[in-house]
């Protein structure tokens, strides 16, 4: 499978017609390769336009969520940003592609560590991951340009909006466990300004400002 060519053709088919137009996201998803952020038995559906299991009952977002979510953090390339659920890295990569530093949350061990590997043999340096609650935030960095969680959450989780900078965005999936609104919050000396971009389907954030372990 030539795997550069069902990369363009994913931004063509997926992303292009549904309204993406912001150059440097789709610059970054022809270029990530997506196919080795999952098991090699999938790697021939990695450009499929629909999310994929990678293991631990979770998964890697369709191409077209990550680059509506990514498009919606408005990044020029010197951001500091902060992901909460790292997944698979998959997401990771394209916000390293985009901005000078990302900060990455995942709660699962085993799925950080795999994606610490895929991303260190692609030489994503700028990418700073660690293992625990990302509901909490990370404060140590904190503020962020852009913050992004994809998993979806009852609520949008406050130290994250406290952990925002001015100016900063927000995206994020609320809703219950089955459906969400994915939402973009934009911080501003007035308040905080809410929009809403789309109706979508979440594994579930699990935490202390999401869903408890034993309610779902
Ligand atoms: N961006 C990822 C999507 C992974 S699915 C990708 O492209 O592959 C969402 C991830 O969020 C899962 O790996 C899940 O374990 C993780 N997650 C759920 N609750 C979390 C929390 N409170 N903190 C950090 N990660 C969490």
């Amino acid at each position: 499978m030539d795997f550069k060519k069902a990369r363009e053709r994913m931004v063509r088919e997926q992303l292009i017609p549904r309204g993406i137009k912001d150059p440097r996201v789709l610059e970054a998803m022809r270029k990530v390769p997506r196919h080795l952020f999952v098991d090699e038995a999938l790697q021939n559906q990695a450009y499929s336009d629909r999310p994929l299991l990678i293991g631990e009952k979770q998964t890697i977002s369709q191409p077209y969520m990550v680059a509506l979510m990514t498009e919606a953090l408005e990044l020029k390339g010197d951001e500091k940003v902060l992901e909460i659920g790292t997944g698979s890295g998959y997401q990771t990569a394209i916000l390293a592609e985009l901005a000078d530093k990302v900060y990455s949350i995942e709660r699962l061990r085993s799925l950080s560590q795999k994606a610490r590997k895929i991303l260190d043999r692609l030489h994503y340096f700028n990418v700073v991951l660690k293992v625990g609650d990302g509901t909490l935030g990370w404060p140590e960095y904190a503020p962020y340009d852009a913050i992004i969680v994809t998993a979806g959450s009852p609520k949008v989780p406050e130290p994250l909006v406290e952990q925002l900078a001015e100016g900063g965005r927000l995206v994020i999936p609320v809703g219950d466990p089955y459906t969400q609104e994915l939402v973009k919050l934009v911080k501003t000396p007035e308040g905080i300004e809410k929009k809403s971009l789309t109706i979508c389907r979440f594994v579930n954030l699990i935490g202390k400002h999401g869903w408890k372990e034993s309610e779902y």
